[in-house]
Formats: C-alpha cells, structure tokens, sequence
C-alpha cells in the first residue's frame, strides 16, 4: 500500500489540525474522559489505495483513492466521496472526524468516515469516470460494507457514482445471498436502484430547516430576507430552492468559474439550466459579473457558503455583511474566521448541524433498503425537520448551560453522546 511523505502535506494539513483544535476545545469544556480524547484524536482506519484505470484512447493511468473511518462507536462508519483533484490524506482525515460529531449530533444510528478519489471529473468521460469509480470499488474490497462503512455522494461524486459502487461490489460478491437489502452499501443513490425520495434534496432541505428554525427562535421573518450561495452543486443548489419555497430571495451565487449578482432575484431553476450546461454560473445572463471578494461582502441577509473548505477566512470575516452565516459546506469558517463573526455579532449556523440533512436523509434510505420499504416524500421530509429542529433544540440548550459558541455546543452534544457509549462499553480487552 503506497504510503504519503510529509512534505506532500499542504492545506489539507492545515484542515485535520482545525478539526482536532475545535475537537479539543469542545473535550475541554465538557470534561471528556483523557482517555475517550486520546481515542477520538486519530481515526481508526487510514486506507490509502492505488489502482490502474484504461483512458479512452488506450493510455493507461494510476489514481489514488482514500477512505478514511474515524469512528464506530455508534454505528457504521458513514461519510461521502469527494472527487477532486485536491482531495489528499489530511483533509479526508478532518472530514471523517466531522462526520462522527455529525451523525452523533443528528441522532442517527451512524459513526463517521470520509474518502475519495485524487481526480478531476470534468476531464474525464463518462466512460472513464465510471471506470475509475469501479476500480475504487474493488480495491477497497472489503473495507466497505452495508453493516461496516456506507459510503455517499460528495463534492464532484453523484447519484450515478453511487449506483456504479453498489453494482460493483455486489458483482464482486458483497452481499452474497442478501443482494437486495445489500444495496445499501451505498446511499444517494438513484431513485431506481433503491435511493430514497428527498435524497438528493436532503442536505439544501436540511439547511433550509435549520436556518428556519433560527428565524423562528428569534423571532424573525424569514419572508423578504435575501442570501448569496457559494457553490452552486448539490448543496448550493437545493438550499436556494428549498429556502426559495420559505420566501428568501437568492441574489447572488458564486462557484468555481465565478460570481453574480441580481438585486432583483436569481432564479434557481434558470441558473440550474444554466450551469447544468455551462459547468458553472459565469455566462448566466439574467445576473452581472462581480468580483468574488464582493461576493462576500455582500448586502444580504443570509450567507451561505456551499462549496469546499475554508472561504470564510480572517481576510473576509470583517466585510460579511450577512447577519446569519449557514454552513452548507463543511469547514467553510476558519477558526480565525469564526472568531471575527463571532466578534461582530454575526450568528454561524454550523456545519455539523446545518448540512447533517444529508446524513439523515442518508440513513432513511439505509433503513428503507434493509427493510424492503419505500417512504412517501412528505414522510422524509417531516422526518428530516424532526431530526434536525431536535438537533437545534438541544444545541441550544447546551449553548445556554455552557454559555459558548453554538459550534461548540453543538460538539458538546455530540461528544456527549460518544463519551457515554464508551464509558459504558469500555475499552476492550
Ligand atoms: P458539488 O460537487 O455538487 O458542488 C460543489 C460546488 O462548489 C460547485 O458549484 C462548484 O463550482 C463549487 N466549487 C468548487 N470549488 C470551488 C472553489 N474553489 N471556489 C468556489 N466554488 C467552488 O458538491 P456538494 O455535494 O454540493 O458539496 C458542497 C459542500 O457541501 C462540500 O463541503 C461537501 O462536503 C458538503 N456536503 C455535501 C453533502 C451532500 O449531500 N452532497 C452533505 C453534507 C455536506
């Protein structure tokens, strides 16, 4: 198994070290056992594969592929797939910790785990890309599993990606004489293949649900408020239209090609059509180009950031004019970030809590799969609301008794839970 020198570290690094930083902090305020924090610290499993895949023109490549498993204590490790040439150890490191305070916070029968593949999707062929995912597949083996690690759809991976794992590894025997009820190896999937309605919707629906639970705590209206979307993928886009339905006004958006504006209003179903063909917002032509620094600064009521890691920095932190920041992404705030936020009286609905839609939704359709069952979409989404308004409520509530940040809190929750199973449990032998 090829292994990584430290001085390929670079961002990423910076990443795993944030995650442990917020991780240790929260261990502090709530007294975790030394021994449960020296467990947590490191994920369990660190898998690191190589694998050989055919070009369409006959060249023959190597890609890389992770899977981090950082923790099972409360169930199996679940966590998506990124595909991204960016994608390298540290960060799918600090990924796979935030998942298990995510699924502990959201109350599903889950741990956490993240992974990936170092590649480029938008230079690839369908053909290509489904080789490569295929390839994945087979050389984590037995390293995934529908009762052991349950992958998911992340930055650059999709439904169709999911449906190609869980077709590969049943093919190469996972499974064996349960095929059907094994199909939830993976979830996100197709509706077809056995994905569950509102999934692919689930992580926008769920942030549009937190952030309506903190209107509705403090007394706000969330009609006529406006936001501006960074990424506009899976998240990005099902956030704009699930916070549409509530009444927000989108006007501006931002990606990988670029940022717009529209006073008036973006409508999410045009810029869908729009980057579903040009890959990206820019060339939109019901909106105007801005500077991507503007974007941050912008005049609107709700930020959020929907892309990848680390956008709200110390240098954009002071010109956010949003009075509510909803995390879409994970890791969007840096710690400097969020102080300066934090500072300046702007609420940060975090991460763990305002993108868990997706895990939850996640955990429907796993449930669903082993039972043979299929949920009606009203089902899934009042289900959703009543995992994640839960989720806020006793975030709240910990926020309160431990007069901190409601990151913090909302580890606390988390760790809280963790803590207890291995207080209980033990360590073995
Ligand atoms: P996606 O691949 O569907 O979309 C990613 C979006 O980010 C695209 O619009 C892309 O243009 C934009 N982007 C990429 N690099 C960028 C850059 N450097 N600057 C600006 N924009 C950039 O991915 P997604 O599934 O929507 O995931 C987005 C974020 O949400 C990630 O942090 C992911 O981990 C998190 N998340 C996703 C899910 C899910 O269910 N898909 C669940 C929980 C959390």
């Amino acid at each position: 198994m090829p292994t990584r020198r430290s001085s390929d570290a670079s961002d990423g690094e910076k990443l795993f070290e944030t995650a442990v930083e917020q991780f240790d902090a929260a261990a502090e305020l709530i007294g975790l056992s030394d021994r449960t924090r020296a467990i947590l610290r490191s994920p369990k499993n660190e898998i690191i594969v190589s694998f050989p895949v055919e070009m369409d023109d006959g060249e023959l490549r190597i890609f890389r592929g992770y899977r981090v498993q950082h923790n099972d204590i409360l169930g199996p490790f679940k966590g998506g797939l990124r595909f991204s040439p960016h994608v390298e150890l540290d960060e799918v490191k600090a990924l796979a910790m935030w998942m298990t305070w995510k699924t502990s916070l959201s109350g599903v029968p889950f741990g956490g785990a993240k992974g990936g593949i170092a590649f480029n999707p938008r230079e690839h062929s369908t053909a290509e890309i489904e080789r490569i995912v295929r390839r994945f597949t087979h050389a984590l083996g037995s390293n995934i599993g529908p009762e052991h690690d349950i992958p998911a759809p992340d930055v650059g991976s999709n439904a169709q990606a999911m449906v190609w794992m869980m077709d590969t590894y049943l093919n190469a025997g996972g499974g064996g004489g349960d095929r059907q009820n094994t199909r939830r190896v993976v979830t996100g999937k197709t509706i077809e293949t056995g994905g569950s309605l509102g999934r692919d919707k689930a992580t926008g629906q769920g942030a549009a649900f937190v952030l309506a639970h903190h209107f509705e705590q403090v007394n706000r209206d969330l009609r006529d408020k406006t936001a501006a979307i960074q990424g506009f993928g899976n998240v990005g886009e099902h956030s704009a239209r699930a916070m549409g339905r509530m009444g927000v006004t989108l006007t501006h958006v931002a990606d990988h090609t670029g940022a717009v504006m529209n006073g008036h209003g973006i409508d999410p179903e045009a810029l869908w059509r729009h980057t579903s063909e040009a890959g990206g917002v820019a060339g939109f032509s019901d909106a105007e180009v801005i500077d991507v620094e503007d974007f941050f600064a912008a005049d609107v009521d709700i930020l959020v950031p929907a892309a990848i890691e680390n956008q709200i920095t110390a240098a954009r932190a002071p010109h956010v004019r949003a009075s509510v920041v909803l995390e879409g992404a994970n890791g969007p705030t840096s710690v400097e970030g969020e102080k300066i936020l934090i500072d300046r009286g702007i609420e940060i609905l975090p991460d763990v809590l305002a993108n868990a839609g997706g895990v939850v939704v996640s955990y429907f359709e796993w449930l669903q799969n082993k039972m043979s069952s299929r949920w009606r979409l009203p089902e899934v989404d009042d289900e959703l609301r009543r995992y994640l308004w839960e989720a806020a409520d006793n975030i709240e509530a910990e926020k309160k008794r431990l007069a901190c940040t409601r990151r913090e809190a909302a580890y606390a929750v988390a760790l809280n839970r963790i803590g207890t199973v291995f207080d209980q449990r033990g360590i073995w032998p």
